[in-house]
Order: structure tokens, then C-alpha cells, then sequence
């Protein structure tokens, strides 16, 4: 079994823009840019008399991948919708650098700088690639249009099969032209942290790897603090820099991902693989 289970991690990097007393809500387009560690403290959250998450502590270092891992029914899913804001904490912290955001709204949360791409490749078919990107940016106070239009630019600079589609409905992509679509509307609310919730469901092992190298991508390049839920464990294991085991709403491990891809006991346990 790996290390204890009380969430270490190369917690680093302050950053301003942060929601409880945060200086975000004022600027036209959310902050993007300097790094913010997440951390996920004594976390207890469900639905109705389920407990999902019985005390989950999880720190994702500032520019780094998390790897979320565990069996169907961990609380994997509940961990990130509990941090976007989608299900209300019961008790815990969710410190965004400095800044508890527990308790707060999904657009509140998304503000200060945490954007959640849920599992399931959400876009809406019957809108345009553009029209759904621009969703991304509804977290945006006003702003010069020059502004959206640059970062929508921007995005299809870096996913040019969008760019090719932008004016075509979304129901026409492939599944990893939608994975492209969603991760990209993510990243057009100017995240600090992406929550990324099972990005190679269903998807073919070849394209599965191109998400793969883009979330590496986006974390080296960009500085993002990525937390990557994923059944695939071995893939994710080989991107991450660090990781923490579910079972059951617990933490039942939390090492540097080599570690945890090493541990024979729990692969075999909780990782599949
Ligand atoms: P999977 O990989 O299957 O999605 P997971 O690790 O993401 O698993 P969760 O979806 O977070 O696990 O589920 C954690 C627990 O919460 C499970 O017992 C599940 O049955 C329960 N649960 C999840 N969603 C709901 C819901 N909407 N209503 C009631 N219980 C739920």
C-alpha cells in the first residue's frame, strides 16, 4: 500500500484571483495565467442519505496533474462536482491558493478560477461548435467584444479541427473533436484549475492518447492545475505527477504517481491494472 492518506503534494503557487475576498469579480474576462494549488480538506459531501465522500482530503499542486483514481462508486465524480460547486459541500474546505470556495455557487466557483469539464462530452448538438464555445465565456463580466473574439482565436489556434467546424453544429463531431469542444469551452472561462472528469470515455485508444498529450499539454505549457478523474488508471498514472485512490468515499492512498503505479497491491486492489 502507498503512503499515507492524508494528501501531500507539491502544494505551491498563490495566487490572487480567488473567490471569498478575492479581487475577481471585478475584471471584464476572469484572470487567467499564475497557477493556484487546489486543496480539498476533510471533504464530506453525497446525495440524500448517500455519503459519496466521507472525509476526502486532496491537494493538487499549482501547475501539476492530479490523477483521481478508484473503482465505480469511489466518489470520484462527487469529489468534482463537489469542488465546481454543482453539489453543496456538508462539511470541509476547498481552498482555491488561499481561498475557501466551499459553500459558494457554480458561477461563483467558476470565477474565481476552477472550470469542471464533466464526464460524458456535454455539448449541445444542436448548437454550433462556436455557439457552444461561447458558453465558455458566460462566467465573463462585460468586456470588449475584441476580447471574446481573441480568446475564441486563440482556442481554435490551438484546436484547429474546431476552427475548420466553427460554423458547423456540434451533433456532426467526432467524439474526440467533442472532447476537443468541451475541454476548449473550459478553457475559454480562463480556469486556473480544470477538472477534467473521464476524458477518454469512449473514446478510441489513438484519440484517447491525443487527450492525453493535450492535458499534459495544457498543464506544462500553460500552467493549469489539473485534476483528472479516470478509470483508465495506467493512462493516467503515465501523465500524472501525483495521485490519489478512492474506495468507498475514503482516500486510500496518495503518493507521486510512479509510486502508486508501482504499488502491485494497489493496482491489483483499486487500479485495475
Ligand atoms: P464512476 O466511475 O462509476 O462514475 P465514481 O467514483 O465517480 O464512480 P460517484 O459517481 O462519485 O463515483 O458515486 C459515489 C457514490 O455516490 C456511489 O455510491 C453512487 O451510487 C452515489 N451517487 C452518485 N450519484 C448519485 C446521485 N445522483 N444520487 C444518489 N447517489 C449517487
Amino acid at each position: 500500500m502507498s503512503s499515507a492518506a492524508n494528501g501531500s503534494g507539491p502544494a505551491a503557487g498563490a495566487g490572487s484571483a480567488g473567490a471569498a475576498g478575492g479581487p475577481e469579480m471585478g475584471t471584464a474576462s476572469p484572470a487567467a495565467g499564475e497557477s493556484a494549488s487546489l486543496a480539498v480538506e476533510e471533504l464530506v459531501a453525497g446525495y440524500g442519505e448517500v455519503v459519496a465522500l466521507d472525509g476526502v482530503t486532496v491537494t493538487a499542486g499549482a501547475g501539476g496533474i492530479t490523477a483521481v483514481l478508484g473503482a465505480n462508486g469511489a466518489g470520484k465524480t462527487t469529489l468534482l462536482r463537489a469542488v465546481s460547486g454543482m453539489i453543496k459541500a456538508r462539511r470541509g474546505r476547498i481552498l482555491l491558493a488561499d481561498h475557501d470556495v466551499a459553500g459558494r455557487s457554480p458561477e461563483q466557483i467558476v470565477r474565481a478560477g476552477i472550470a469542471h469539464v464533466p464526464e460524458g462530452q456535454g455539448v449541445i448538438p444542436e448548437l454550433t461548435v462556436e455557439e457552444n464555445l461561447r458558453i465558455g465565456m458566460m462566467s465573463w463580466r462585460r468586456g470588449p467584444r475584441a476580447d471574446r473574439v481573441a480568446a475564441l482565436e486563440e482556442e481554435y489556434a490551438r484546436f484547429k479541427p474546431l476552427a475548420d467546424r466553427r460554423r458547423k453544429l456540434a451533433s456532426t463531431l467526432s467524439g474526440g473533436e467533442r472532447q476537443m469542444l468541451v475541454i476548449a469551452r473550459a478553457l475559454l472561462a480562463r480556469p486556473r484549475v480544470l477538472l477534467l472528469d473521464e476524458p477518454s470515455l469512449g473514446l478510441a485508444p489513438r484519440v484517447m492518447a491525443q487527450v492525453m498529450d493535450l492535458v499534459v499539454r495544457l498543464s506544462r505549457e500553460r500552467g493549469l492545475t489539473i485534476v483528472l478523474v479516470e478509470q483508465n488508471a495506467r493512462a493516467a498514472l503515465a501523465i500524472a505527477d501525483h495521485g490519489v485512490v478512492l474506495n468507498l468515499g475514503r482516500v486510500v492512498a496518495t503518493a507521486d504517481a510512479a509510486s502508486l503505479a508501482a504499488d502491485v497491491a494497489l493496482r491489483h486492489h483499486y487500479l485495475g491494472f
